[in-house]
């Protein structure tokens, strides 16, 4: 496997890292374990002092941070500074609210007295993607690093100079050796460590195969898992909704990141009522984003994160137009250099085309006209994946009651799923389980310790 920065605006290879080798990668592991010894021991003032300090290191070197964001993945340059501000967002709210959520809790047993104490339970291990270099990172180790326990992070092979930046910020930051460490090594040995007795815990956020290929490890030797996996969210405009608002969600929802979020809006559903004047809106906004160099301020649409994302996804619009699929608009590589493709929307999809089943991860909707709001949630949960979703009207109450029928872990009303420190994020089905985020983010790898004081006299 190669780990290399391949710029894919321009498909050019900048710089390759080498492997570690399977002693560097024990010693890694050893210096973890020894961290934690020590770590778990430490405040959650001392925690929080650390991780205030990485995310001032963030914010100030914020230019240089996201502009290796986007030299790696192609994120638009205004995007990736919002990614860092993001990012540090999240290590803050852990650094300020860490000791709050793992307060113990008092509980009110019918006898004797109890509470629940949280604990670290020991070095963790999280494979992380490249679409937010940053971002996936700091919801898993900020988390975990003020709980007590120590991270080892292996990073999507082709955002390297991200993955080591991030060590470098913690490094800085004057972390203790081990408390966090980047592995460079391939998905298959991330999950042949997983049988490492000295490693108590993995998440993992990607694809489908990568997170079962993780769980089923974790599983073998009976190890807690977390699993941030695909999505296929539904954006669901019914005949109420402010249209020419929608639309503007529209487009965001689809095209953010260029189109490469878990939980981007990929199937637009429009009732019947609204379906024609939404499409022809949607059309003409997509047609007109202007594509081109990520970091140039005028670019709304740059490329995907490198040239094989780009062939798969004109792969899966060429399988689904063989199969049926009606082309309204682009359906295309960009004819120019780079991993481009053009923004696109397919419709006339049934369950025998790719495109109704496979997430399309990159700029390419897909459009269903339905006949009322029942189809239109049936429609939505016609779904492997559940992970996010939206619904557009302009009825909040009925935006709830819709909200409540769709099959997945987070729906939105009158917005495209999206994401901040304080709320939790997180799919069902397909989409993988355990949340990240919030206060139930941090409570995935802990201990939660019953300790109960009875009087001797107490009953059995
Ligand atoms: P991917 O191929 O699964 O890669 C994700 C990470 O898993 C990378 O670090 C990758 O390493 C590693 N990996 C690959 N095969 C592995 C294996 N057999 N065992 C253990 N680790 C393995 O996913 P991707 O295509 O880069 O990322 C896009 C996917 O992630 C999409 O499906 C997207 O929806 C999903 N995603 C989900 C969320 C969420 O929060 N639910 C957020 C973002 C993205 P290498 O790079 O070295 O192969």
């Amino acid at each position: 496997m190669s780990i290399q920065t391949i710029n894919p605006t321009t498909n050019q290879v900048i710089r390759s890292f080498d492997e570690m080798s399977d002693d560097a990668v024990f010693t890694a592991v050893t210096q973890a374990a020894e961290a934690y010894n020590s770590w778990r021991h430490t405040s959650y003032v001392h925690r929080a002092k650390l991780l205030h300090q990485v995310a001032v290191l963030m914010r100030a070197k914020k230019e240089a941070l996201a502009k290796l964001i986007t030299l790696e993945m192609g994120k638009l340059f205004s995007q990736a500074e919002g990614e860092i501000t993001l990012s540090a967002d999240i290590i803050d709210y852990y650094a300020d609210n860490g000791a709050t959520f793992l307060a113990d809790k008092h509980l009110e047993p019918k006898f004797g007295a109890a509470f629940i104490r949280h604990s670290p339970i020991g070095v963790l291990l999280g494979v992380e993607p490249w679409n937010f270099p940053f971002y996936q990172v700091a919801r898993f180790a900020a988390p975990n690093i003020m709980i007590g326990n120590t991270v080892l992070v292996k990073h999507a092979s082709n955002v390297p100079q991200c993955a080591l930046a991030i060590e470098e910020l913690f490094n800085e930051a004057k972390a203790p050796a081990g408390v966090y460490t980047n592995l460079f090594i391939s998905g298959k040995r991330a999950s042949a460590l997983v049988a490492d007795e000295r490693i108590k815990g993995v998440s993992l956020t990607g694809s489908e195969a990568a997170g079962a290929s993780l769980a089923a490890e974790a599983g073998k030797y009976l190890k807690k898992s977390v699993l941030e996996l695909g999505g296929s969210d539904a954006f669901i405009i019914l005949e109420d909704a402010d249209i020419d608002k929608t639309v503007d969600w529209a487009v965001v929802g689809r095209m953010n990141n260029n189109g490469e979020c878990c939980v981007a809006a990929k199937r637009f559903i429009a009732v019947e009522a609204i379906a024609d004047e939404f499409i022809k809106k949607f059309t003409d906004k997509l047609s007109k984003l202007k594509v081109g160099d990520p970091m140039d301020p005028l670019t709304e649409l740059g490329p995907l994160c490198n040239e094989a994302a780009a062939v798969q996804i004109a792969d899966q619009v060429n399988r689904s137009v063989a199969a049926g699929a009606r082309v309204l608009l682009g359906g295309n590589r960009v004819k120019r250099e780079g991993a481009f493709m053009e923004p696109t929307i397919l419709t006339d999809l049934h369950p025998a085309i790719p495109a109704y089943r496979e997430e399309l991860f990159g700029p390419v909707a897909s459009f269903y006209r339905v006949k009322d709001e029942q189809a239109a949630i049936t429609l939505a949960n016609d779904s492997d994946f559940g992970l996010g979703g939206s619904v557009f009207t302009s009825d909040i109450e009925r935006g709830k009651r819709v909200a409540d029928q769709i099959d997945t872990g987070m729906v939105f009303i009158n917005h495209p799923t999206w994401t901040q420190a304080d709320l939790p994020f997180g799919g069902t089905k397909g989409s993988g389980y355990g949340r990240e985020l919030s206060e139930l983010g941090i409570d995935e790898f802990v201990n939660k310790k019953l300790i109960r004081t009875s009087a001797l006299s107490d009953p059995f």
